[in-house]
């Protein structure tokens, strides 16, 4: 069945096979641009507590999620870019199936003083390492290559 065929029957699944192109722009927002924009110029993270929870975010939120109340800025403050594996997976394949020429090990990292995660690379050859638990450190551009993106931390390996 084609994209212009009427359907008659409707138990018939609707779909077809081809390709769509669909642009994307994700903004920062405020608050990730100001985490951003910090790390472009320090060695460290930014993070933000909720006064009604105390929940420590980061990266930083407008809002707390849990309450929904306002995070101002005075309850803003640095963190070291060190955390803890929570969970990790050794990925092998790409988005599109293709072996990668080198698994990555990808983490999920509790970030010290702080009651949140981020996903990043481990950088390391011992793939069968079991890495939970294990503390680990950001390893950030050099500051004149960094850009105020994600892309300013290269990966992370044990401390
Ligand atoms: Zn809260």
């Amino acid at each position: 069945m084609g994209f212009l065929e009427k359907q008659t029957d409707p138990t018939t699944p609707m779909h077809w096979r081809g390709d769509m192109q669909a642009d994307y722009f994700y903004p920062s927002g405020i608050a990730g641009d100001k985490f951003f924009k910090h790390l472009k110029i320090n060695d460290t993270f930014l993070a933000c507590k909720c006064a009604k929870c105390s929940k420590i975010y980061c990266p930083p939120r407008m809002y707390c999620e849990d309450c929904f109340v306002e995070i101002p800025d005075s309850n803003w403050k640095e963190v070291p870019t060190v955390g803890t594996v929570k969970v990790f997976t050794v990925a092998k394949l790409n988005a599109h199936g293709k072996n990668l020429a080198k698994p990555k090990v990808v983490a999920f990292i509790n970030i010290e003083g702080t009651d949140d995660s981020m996903l990043g690379i481990i950088n390391t050859n011992n793939l069968d390492n079991d890495f939970t638990g294990k503390k680990l450190k950001a390893i950030l551009r050099p500051h004149d290559k960094r850009e105020g993106t994600i892309k300013d931390i290269l990966y992370w390996e044990e401390v």
